[in-house]
């Protein structure tokens, strides 16, 4: 007994059916005695469907000559998908003989940054959720969306409602953070793309992260820093069964220091990820001398815009140039591309080329602090397939490369079957069971 949150994603609000479906599993909790707080994301395709009338809307212009639309806008329009679904599943609840009261952004009030689409969250006031809750009833909260400090609507990111749910169970104190979605728990891979994929019992936050923030879209990455600070436990699960789903929570919980569950130890690689939402972004034949790349990445930077990989090699030819390449998300190229333009020039350098067609494939494995060759092992694998790699980054848990695009399902496959983690006999993932 006690107070928990339950967030659903799209899928799980996708229909009237369905959203009758999260009023009874929500009454149900209740009647078991727990005080609930609902988080729900905008019925599935509704986001993109919001967010396509704003594209189509700012392409139409008469002169024929589209506009960047205003993120400010975006933010409005993008935010009452979840206005529709928090209200529709209270009316579910009274429908059902239940008591509950839908809140917005503003009214927790849920206070962020002004960066719209990618708001921060700086501050939760959970006094309308405590009050809705004292009145017995079941508090739905519009995920996705926030406040800030000058009353404008921002929202939190794509997949941004695992973030407020997050945001909502710390601040309320909750014993867990339960997040319902289209997949039974978090899987050594996306089980959509490699069918030998299996589920994980139980996941550190920390690697957990490092998936979520290669790709596995299964929890926004933002939503597991915040449990991770504020130690939430989440418990990842389907809303189509009640089976037990994956525990993320801290490393001794997550089972890796435990004397009975030693041989975790052993297990180097975790997880399988793949992004490709990143492009790639080359500035060709650079001055290298100090201060360019400073100039570069200073200018994304002021426009907000993150870069993730980088490569720049010492002076490749001899009047000192070289080539500097990155990555970014496609969704920012339109913001990239006036700032590379821009620096073509102050950075004197003699080209710019973007390719939209790459992948990121990471593997990542607490296990990889303590042994060698892991990377080596990676690199052999993708050599196999006749997969060329196009840049690399790590870090102390992760290792990822950039491929063509059209190799990712390939690249996944081989790396998840290659590092054990399949469903063969005897595969090393089995002893996840912490
Ligand atoms: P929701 O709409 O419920 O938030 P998402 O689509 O954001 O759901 O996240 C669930 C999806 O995440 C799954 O359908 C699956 O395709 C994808 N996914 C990617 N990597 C993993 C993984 N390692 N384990 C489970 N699901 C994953
Ligand atoms: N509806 C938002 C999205 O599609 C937020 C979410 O679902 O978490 O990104
Ligand atoms: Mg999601």
């Amino acid at each position: 007994m006690g107070l928990i949150v339950q967030k659903y994603g799209g899928t799980s609000v996708g229909s009237v059916e369905r959203i009758h479906r999260v009023a009874a599993r929500a009454l149900a909790a209740q009647a078991e005695g727990h005080q609930v707080v609902v988080i729900v994301s905008a019925m599935a395709g509704e986001t993109n469907r919001l967010l396509g009338l704003a594209e189509q809307v700012s392409q139409g212009a008469p002169s024929g000559a589209g506009i960047i639309p205003d993120q400010r806008e975006l933010d409005v329009i993008a935010a009452t998908g979840e206005q529709v679904s928090s209200a529709l599943l209270a009316l579910a609840i009274h429908a059902r003989g239940g008591r509950a009261k839908s809140l917005l952004g503003h009214q927790l009030k849920i206070r962020t940054d002004s960066a719209y689409t990618k708001a921060r969250i700086l501050g939760i006031e959970a006094d309308a959720v405590r009050r809705a809750l004292a009145d017995g009833a079941v508090a739905v909260v519009a995920g996705f969306q926030g406040v800030d400090d000058d009353g404008n609507i921002t929202t939190l990111g794509r997949g941004g409602s695992d973030t407020s749910a997050v945001a909502v169970a710390a601040a309320v104190g909750a014993s867990v953070c339960e997040i319902y979605t289209d997949v039974d728990g978090v899987y050594t891979t996306d089980p959509n793309v490699c069918p030998s994929a299996r589920k994980i019992e139980r996941i550190s936050y920390e690697e957990m992260l490092e998936l979520a923030s290669v790709g596995a879209k299964v929890l926004q990455i933002r939503s597991v820093e915040l449990a991770m600070k504020y130690s939430v436990p989440i418990h990842v699960r389907s809303s189509f069964s009640d089976v037990p789903g994956t525990w993320v929570t801290g490393e001794d919980r997550a089972g890796r220091t435990g004397a009975a569950t030693g041989s975790l130890e052993s297990i180097v690689v975790t997880g399988v990820a793949c992004d490709k939402n990143d492009a790639r972004v080359m500035l060709v034949s650079v001055e290298d001398r100090p201060g360019v790349v400073a100039r570069i990445f200073g200018d994304l930077a002021r426009e907000n815009i993150s870069v993730d990989m980088i490569i720049q090699n010492a002076a490749v030819d001899a009047a000192g140039r070289t080539d500097v390449t990155f990555t970014v998300n496609k969704d920012d190229l339109p913001r990239v591309r006036p700032v590379m333009e821009a620096l073509l020039e102050k950075v004197s350098a003699q080209g710019l080329r973007y390719d939209e067609s790459v992948a990121k494939v990471s593997i990542v494995g607490l296990g990889m602090r303590s042994h060698a060759g892991v990377a080596a092992r990676m690199f052999e694998l993708l050599a196999a397939e006749g997969i060329n790699i196009q840049a690399i980054s790590t870090s102390e848990i992760k290792v990822s490369c950039l491929c063509d695009a059209k190799y990712a399902e390939l690249a996944v496959r081989a790396l998840h079957d290659g590092f054990g983690l399949g469903n063969a006999p005897g595969a090393k993932v089995e002893s996840h069971g912490g």
